[in-house]
């Protein structure tokens, strides 16, 4: 059979653009289609990202984070070194955390640019609306074919929607760009103020990236711009921008690829649950897709070898976020003054090893 492209990818963020840049790195002929006209934007993030150096403590089993992750000075808006876990009583547990705070739009803009270099092409404000075989069907009813369809379209994304039953758990996430004086420490806010979710302040250079995300079913019937609005006011200063958007939270779907169709990113779960961390863990999974693509095209792998891939690189790390994530959903659930006594100086390392996606207790 002949193809009009090796592979389609369905969507250019952190993880379509990651694709794009190790496929077409490998040889393989790739084209990025993308409904936005400027990919990045608008902004739909808190902008948080760990350092290399902590990524590489977080997931050892990846290599060559170096290799991956290039971010430019000019993608960075401020550093931080310090992480406060803020109990509902305001009593914080403070832990070292070297984080980049981006500018998440340059951030994706220079992903997109890096995949050009490579020869990957691509299609913007152009929306992809079905999937039928080998062809992708544009919103002008246009069709493309490709030998590998791959789906980065994000919590929404149409490959999944219509090749996979799998349902995830979606958080609903409100946010604010602020203007003001913040210090240079990260904070999480648990307890009522986020039912079964949290909140953010994340300094940024000149102000912050405030948010607040929560499972609707916790909420008492109280909507989240109510609950977002009652957060933001403790802050002082002037709110520059808004935006919101969902976040998948069960951990990633149990199969990546179908036959020749192939999910990566948000679309696969890839955001681990116990901290929302989704840029990066798009980027990991993308250059696993995109190698296995290059292979897959060159010698004939069989693109399972993606998913064999990622639970080598990642499935520990996932596994023990999941576990965080669920052990923190009975925690987060209970009373505001059960939770601020479970903040103490006894929990503190287990409640930052379920965080930070390690086993709690050593071992297991
Ligand atoms: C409010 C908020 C705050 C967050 N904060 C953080 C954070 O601080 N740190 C962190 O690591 N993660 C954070 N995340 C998660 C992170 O943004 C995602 O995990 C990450 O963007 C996943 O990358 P992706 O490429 O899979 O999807 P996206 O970045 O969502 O990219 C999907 C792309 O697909 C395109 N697309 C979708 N459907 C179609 C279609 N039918 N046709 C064509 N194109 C399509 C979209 O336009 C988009 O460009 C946050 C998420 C939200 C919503």
């Amino acid at each position: 059979m002949e193809y009009d492209w090796d592979a389609i990818i369905i969507g250019g963020g952190p993880a379509g653009s990651t694709v794009a840049r190790y496929a077409a790195d490998g040889g393989a002929k790739v084209l990025v289609i993308d409904r936005r006209s400027v990919i990045g934007t608008p902004l739909q993030c808190g902008e948080l990202v760990p350092s290399n150096l902590q990524l590489k403590e977080l997931c050892p089993d990846v290599p060559d984070i170096d290799e991956l992750f290039r971010t430019p000075d000019e993608a960075i808006s401020r550093k931080t070194k310090t992480m406060g876990l803020v109990a509902p009583s305001g009593k914080k547990l403070v832990y070292p955390f070297e984080g980049q705070i981006l500018h998440r739009p340059i951030h994706d803009r220079i992903l997109v640019e890096m995949a050009k270099t490579k020869g990957a092409e691509f299609l913007t404000e152009t929306r992809v609306n079905d999937i039928d075989g080998h062809n992708i069907i544009l919103r002008n009813g246009k069709r493309i074919s490709a030998r590998v369809i791959v789906g980065c379209g994000g919590p929404h994304d149409p490959l999944r929607k219509k090749f996979w039953k799998e349902k995830s758990l979606n958080i609903t996430v409100n946010f604010v760009l602020m203007n003001g004086d913040f210090d240079d420490r990260v904070d999480l806010y648990f307890g009522s103020t986020a039912p079964g979710g949290y909140a953010w302040m994340i300094p940024k250079d000149g102000g912050a990236n405030i948010g607040i995300g929560i499972q609707t079913r916790f909420s008492k019937g109280k909507s989240l711009n109510v609950m977002a609005d009652d957060f933001f006011e403790q802050f002082e200063g002037e709110i520059t921008y808004r935006g919101g958007g969902v976040l998948p939270m069960s951990g990633n779907i149990s199969n990546f690829t179908k036959e020749h169709y192939m999910l990566v990113g948000d679309a696969a779960g890839m955001v681990l649950p116990s901290n929302g961390a989704g840029i990066t863990t798009a980027m990991i999974g993308g250059r696993i897709a995109g190698q296995v693509i290059a292979e897959h095209i060159r010698d004939g792998i069989t693109l399972d070898q993606y998913q064999m891939r990622w639970n080598k690189q990642m499935g520990k790390v996932m596994k023990y976020s999941k576990r965080g994530m669920a052990w923190g959903n009975l925690m987060f659930r209970s009373p505001d003054w059960l939770v601020s006594t479970g903040f103490n100086s006894v929990t503190k390392p287990l409640i930052w090893r379920a965080i930070t996606c390690r086993p709690m207790f050593g071992l297991f």
